[in-house]
């Protein structure tokens, strides 16, 4: 029997186990998906936004910001890839500019730094904003992530030090007895004293299984573009139109990794497995991104996603005991990524404290094994690596330049991945411009003899997507 089991490995639930397992407790973590991070929080903005925006006094507002303080340490401890690069809010017509001017009022009540510019310092800071620019609201605060990276390093260091994770277990069923919860999923029961429930858009199903119904999640989809690297910057800030009911509107923003992001749009759907992307929406997207930005080169585009947000009845942040020893973190649409962090805290200090006795682990270790990576490694170094392990001289992925000795040491660390898609979210392979069509043999062939499998057993992304039906004379068996 485990002391607390959370459901849900995205973010949230990645965060919280990392939180918990500074203390000595028995903490298990079940996801449906076969991998961590594989629902909203690989498909979003990738944006730690600096919090100027949320309704002052709200849970989103608060951990917003706090979570957004946090970043910096998190980060260089679990060697994830964080760069405060800034926000512009930017107005667009001559009317628009009193509402930055209330957005700058809010960001003093949400305690956010932020400085309002005229139209020629926002020229200066972007030069390819539409003409018809008016003036912006700069946030230096905010920052963009690798938020799968993230997922997963949070999920190795809680692995690291005692966390279990179970993967492909999607709980169906919830039953209390006395002081003790039982589990049920397709596969397996467990047991714990304390559930916490970070299931995203199921949350609301999750909770029901247990509690009495005092809210729903509405999944509320947003469609994307991904364009290539561009010769010169086409945006250096994440730029933003003015916020609106329906969000914070399609932006235009560098992504960790070099390439530029355009989108999300918003609608509400019915279906909380919905992810396909449509070309009415897409051209939207367009549309309205280029009343922001001049001559977005939509040649360039990689590839469209979508992802979907746990939209709240309640419209902030459930974080509520609701059954006995049942905590629901629940309703995290953005800020969620930027506040999760602080979510973690909350959770773990305000309601786990307040039942046991948090004793520090005295073999907490803060960070990760520093990653290896070619792109971000001087010549010399990736040398003295070379000759430890010759591995780092074969380059599997020639687009995003991935070494079969990066791919072979993710496969040595907790929280491993176990398809071709868990390989290019941690590493990019795959992630370029020819999308897998040169790596994606050698990753299998490298996953294959990893765990000792025929390749033709290697899935794509979850159980039973295998993408070879026989040994071909590349890769062989
Ligand atoms: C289009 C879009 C743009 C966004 N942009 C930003 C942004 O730029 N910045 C920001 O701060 N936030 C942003 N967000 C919000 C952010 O992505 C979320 O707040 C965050 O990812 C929520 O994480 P989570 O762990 O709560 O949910 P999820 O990542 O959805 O994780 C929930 C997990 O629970 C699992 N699960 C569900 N049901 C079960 C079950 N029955 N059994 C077992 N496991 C189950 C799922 O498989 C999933 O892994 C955006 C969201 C979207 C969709």
């Amino acid at each position: 029997m485990d002391d607390i089991l959370i459901i849900g490995a995205g973010v949230t639930g990645c965060f919280i186990a990392r939180e918990l397992s500074r203390y000595v407790t028995k903490v298990v973590v079940l996801d449906k998906e076969n991998d961590v991070g594989n629902y909203s929080s690989m498909a979003n903005s990738a944006i730690v936004h600096s919090g100027y925006d949320p309704e002052p006094g709200s849970l989103k507002a608060k951990l917003n910001v706090q979570g957004n303080a946090m970043y910096d340490q998190v980060c260089k401890d679990l060697d994830v890839t964080f760069q405060r690069i800034g926000s512009l809010t930017v107005a667009v017509f001559d009317e628009q500019l009193p509402v930055l001017q209330d957005l700058a009022k809010r960001a003093a009540l949400n305690g956010v730094e932020v400085k309002l510019l005229t139209s020629g310092e926002v020229k200066a800071m972007e030069p390819n904003v539409v003409d018809t620019v008016k003036g912006a609201l700069y946030a230096p605060s905010c920052g963009v992530i690798d938020p799968f990276e993230l997922c997963v390093h949070l999920m190795e260091n809680a692995m690291d030090n005692g966390t279990k994770l179970y993967l492909n277990e999607e709980v169906v069923e919830i039953r209390s007895f006395g002081e003790l919860y039982e589990v049920r999923t397709k596969k397996n029961t467990y047991y714990a004293k304390y559930v916490i429930n970070a299931s995203g858009v199921q949350a609301d199903f999750i909770s029901q299984t247990v509690a009495p119904k005092t809210f729903s999640i509405a999944p509320r989809k947003g469609e994307y573009y991904v364009l290539d690297y561009t010769q010169t910057p086409l945006v250096n800030h994440v730029v933003f139109p003015l916020p609106t009911a329906l969000g914070k509107g399609i932006l235009v923003t560098p992504t960790y990794g070099g390439n530029y992001l355009v989108g999300p749009s918003s609608a509400i759907i019915d279906d909380k497995t919905d992810l396909s992307t449509d070309v009415m929406t897409l051209n939207e997207v367009k549309k309205s991104a280029a009343q922001l930005i001049k001559n977005i080169p939509f040649n360039k585009v990689i590839r469209a996603f979508a992802g979907l947000r746990a939209t709240p009845s309640t419209h902030d942040f459930i974080i509520v005991e609701a059954a006995p020893n049942f905590i629901n973190v629940a309703g995290i649409e953005s800020p969620g990524l930027a506040s999760s962090p602080a979510i973690a805290k909350k959770v773990v200090e305000e309601f786990i404290g307040k039942k046991i006795k948090l004793i520090p682990n005295p073999n907490f270790v803060p960070t990760v094994r520093p990653y290896h990576r070619f792109k971000q490694t001087s010549e010399a170094e990736w040398q003295k690596l070379i000759a430890k392990d010759k591995r780092y001289a074969r380059m599997v992925c020639r687009c995003e330049t991935v070494s079969e000795g990066e791919i072979r040491d993710l496969l040595n660390r907790n929280c491993p991945p176990h398809s071709i898609k868990g390989v290019k979210k941690r590493v990019r392979a795959g992630f370029g411009r020819c999308q897998g069509g040169f790596c994606a043999p050698n990753v299998l062939a490298i996953l294959a003899d990893h765990y000792h499998i025929k390749v033709t057993e290697v899935p794509y992304d979850e159980p039973g997507t295998n993408i070879l039906k026989q040994p071909t004379k590349e890769v062989g068996e």
